[in-house]
């Protein structure tokens, strides 16, 4: 397996690759802004583990790619992430192969937009259980080793809906908003311990998550694609652009570097201005 040795008389923080031989564990890095943070950590020295929905082939092909472009070693893991059991499986599994998870990404998300009065209830619990709830139980599973290896980062992809509300979105607004409260309790609780906690929030990223939003909003309001991005989507994002995988990947990184250690229990907006309202 390559790049989990320290080069030799090299410490960590003078290393090319500050995160190399760190365990990463991003959720939800099959497609997206996930597998832009898995790449991003990659670059930077640290050993992978993919999680998501996607055909095994598929998932091991991207493990490879990552992998040999990046001199790591990358693993697949299935787990899903509204089951607490799979969670334990996962970070036990990733343990065995890898050693603990030092660097959490918990990034996984689904969405629903519909108004409250018909708002599914298994969309509700579905969307809490992976967008919130596998927060907590991920972060419950790792905590205790990093605090007591004295290191660890643990980044929560929340959204600029986090912050602030739009109106349908209500199961999705209310499990961010509560991301964005666990990261204070987790940053506040492990403080004294060399351990991070903090939210990204991004505005509106051209993901698959967000194709399927503009072409439901079309069929819906019977207007064109162009016309929800500019009329909807981006009507709050004053850059009026998609904010970038690459955007949100970099801020990730950068909250996982050395020179980000004392930053803790924030909500990072990357949103374009967004929040800025
Ligand atoms: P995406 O649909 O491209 O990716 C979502 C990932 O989560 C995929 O890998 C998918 O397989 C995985 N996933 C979904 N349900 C899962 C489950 N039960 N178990 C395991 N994995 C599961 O979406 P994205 O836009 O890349 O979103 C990633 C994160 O960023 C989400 O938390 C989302 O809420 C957040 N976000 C996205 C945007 C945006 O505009 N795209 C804006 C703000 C926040």
């Amino acid at each position: 397996m390559n790049g989990i040795m320290q080069p030799a008389g090299l410490a960590r923080s003078e290393s090319p690759r500050p995160l190399e031989g760190r365990v990463a564990l991003v959720t939800g890095s099959t497609s997206g802004i996930g597998l832009g943070i898995a790449e991003a950590l990659a670059a930077q020295g640290a050993l992978i583990v993919l999680n998501g929905f996607a055909a095994r082939d598929a998932a091991e092909r991207l493990c490879q790619d990552l992998g040999t472009r990046h001199d790591v070693a990358v693993r697949y893991d299935e787990a899903d992430m509204s089951q607490a059991g799979a969670i334990g499986d996962m970070i036990g599994r990733t343990a065995r192969v890898f050693g603990p998870v030092d660097i959490l990404v918990n990034n996984a998300g689904i969405q629903h937009v519909a108004p409250i009065e018909e708002f599914p209830a298994e969309k509700w619990d579905a969307i809490l259980a992976v967008n919130l709830s596998a927060v907590f139980h991920t972060t419950r599973a790792v905590l205790a080793g990093m605090k007591a290896r004295g290191w660890g980062r643990i980044v929560n992809v929340a959204s600029a809906h986090g912050l602030v509300a739009s109106p349908f979105k209500g199961a999705y607004v209310a499990a961010k908003h509560g991301v964005v409260g666990f990261t204070k309790v987790t940053a506040l609780e492990a403080a004294e311990s060399g351990v991070t906690c903090n939210a990204v929030c991004p505005g509106y990223v051209l993901t698959p998550l967000v194709e399927k939003q503009i072409d439901d909003q079309a069929r819906t309001h019977n207007i064109p694609r162009e016309n929800v991005v500019r009329d909807v989507l981006l009507k709050e994002q004053p850059t009026r652009r998609f904010a970038t995988v690459a955007e949100i990947a970099g801020t990730v990184a950068f909250l996982c570097s050395p020179a980000a250690a004392s930053i803790t229990g924030t909500a990072i907006a990357v949103d374009g201005g967004w929040t800025a309202h």
